[in-house]
């Protein structure tokens, strides 16, 4: 076969009593999902990869590595469901989490000084595509004892490989861009060192996360073309963005491609390229969003991101739902605040599109609301 062949078997044939071949139960391990491992192992230069259920099961899996009262620093902004999740467990009592804004060196040393066993790093960061140096970050990780985690969700390995750059382990949502179909919920842990690889596989199997057969087949499917999606991706985001700066009732454009973004320099040296999520501000609210919004035609309004077809969201009321209001509010999240995933379709049926339904939006250059 040219392609891996689909081994959806959840039980395999021992040989004898005590003797197990290379595979005995599909929670364990399965041929499928272990092609899918070994390939995201290679594309983000790990010694291996745990593929399991969802993205947030990735990021669970990677907390298993904290000790029982230890401490998390995580970033202020970071995806809301991660943000529930250390917000949850720590309420619990499993750990101690805090959150800060990574961009500030100094605020980050003073949070470290309180201690840390995980640095969680998620860059550009959702939805606001704010940047931070990934080598730096993971070097004042190291210095306090911490392991650094990147959630690389938004660039995925064809634009940026954190292990290089210092961390100890890489988290994707495998549903977003590495599938890029929108068809699988996934997620996977890549790690530096064999031994976390197998800490990480350990809990899967023990937590019972791991990822079915049927989606890694789809996952390595959509892999294949992970570079040439990539590649149109962006060159549409950057023509929705050219469109975006100077169009009326929008107020600022967050892009690390745009040279005034604060993170540029880091992400012209830290990636390979700027990915295709774009968030902006509009004028007149939620009023206004939910206006426009309604009158796109190619975006669809929908979560997720990192598929073919382009969608819209609302943060504030969507993706980022799950943190309260105040979080939200330091995080720099308002109600104004739209997020694209900017997909492979003709760019000009994108921004014809963006620009009618921000034409005709109400509430937005000082058109009254209803
Ligand atoms: N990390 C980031 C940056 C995300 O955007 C998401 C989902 O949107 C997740 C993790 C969680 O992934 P999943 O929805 O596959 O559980």
């Amino acid at each position: 076969a040219v392609m891996p062949p689909l081994h959806l078997s959840s039980t395999f044939a021992f040989e004898d009593l005590e003797r197990p071949g290379r595979y005995d139960y599909s929670r364990t391990g399965n041929p499928s999902r272990d092609v899918l491992a070994g390939a995201l192992a290679d594309l983000e230069g790990g010694a291996g990869a745990v593929v399991v259920a969802s993205g947030m099961a990735a990021v669970d899996l990677v907390l298993h590595l904290v000790p029982p009262g230890g401490r998390v620093v995580a970033p202020h902004d970071c995806y809301g469901g991660t943000h529930r999740l250390l917000r949850a467990r720590a309420g619990r009592g499993a750990f101690e989490v805090a959150f800060v804004d990574q961009r500030d060196a100094a605020a980050l040393a003073r949070c470290l000084s309180g201690g840390a066993d995980l640095v969680w790093i998620e860059t550009p960061s959702n939805p606001l595509l704010r940047v931070v140096d990934i080598a730096s970050v993971c070097a004042q990780a190291h210095a306090a004892g911490a392991v650094a985690a990147v959630d690389n969700t938004f660039l995925s390995p064809a634009l940026q490989r954190p292990l290089a750059l210092g961390a100890d382990v890489v988290v994707h949502s495998t549903t977003k861009y590495l599938n890029g179909h929108s068809d699988v919920v996934g997620g996977a842990a890549v790690a530096a060192d064999p031994a976390v690889v197998d800490e990480l596989a350990w809990w899967a199997n023990c937590l019972g996360t791991s990822g079915a057969p049927f989606d890694a087949y789809l996952t390595l499917r959509g892999l294949r073309t992970l570079d040439a999606r990539m590649r149109v991706h962006e060159l549409n985001a950057r023509r929705v963005v050219e469109a975006l700066v100077d169009a009326p009732g929008v107020r600022q454009v967050h892009y690390p491609g745009l040279e005034h973004h604060p993170g540029h320099d880091v992400a012209l040296h830290q990636q390979d390229g700027f990915g295709a999520m774009v968030a902006f501000e509009m004028e007149g609210g939620k009023t206004a969003v939910r206006s426009f919004v309604r009158r796109l035609r190619w975006f669809t309004l929908a979560e997720s991101l990192g598929g073919v077809e382009s969608l819209v969201c609302h943060p504030a009321t969507m993706t980022h739902a799950a943190m309260d209001a105040e979080a939200r509010r330091v995080a720099g999240i308002g109600d104004g605040l739209v997020r694209l995933s900017v997909g492979i379709e003709d760019s000009r049926d994108l921004i014809e599109d963006l620009r009618a339904a921000l034409d005709g939006a109400v509430g937005c250059r000082g058109t009254a609301p209803p």
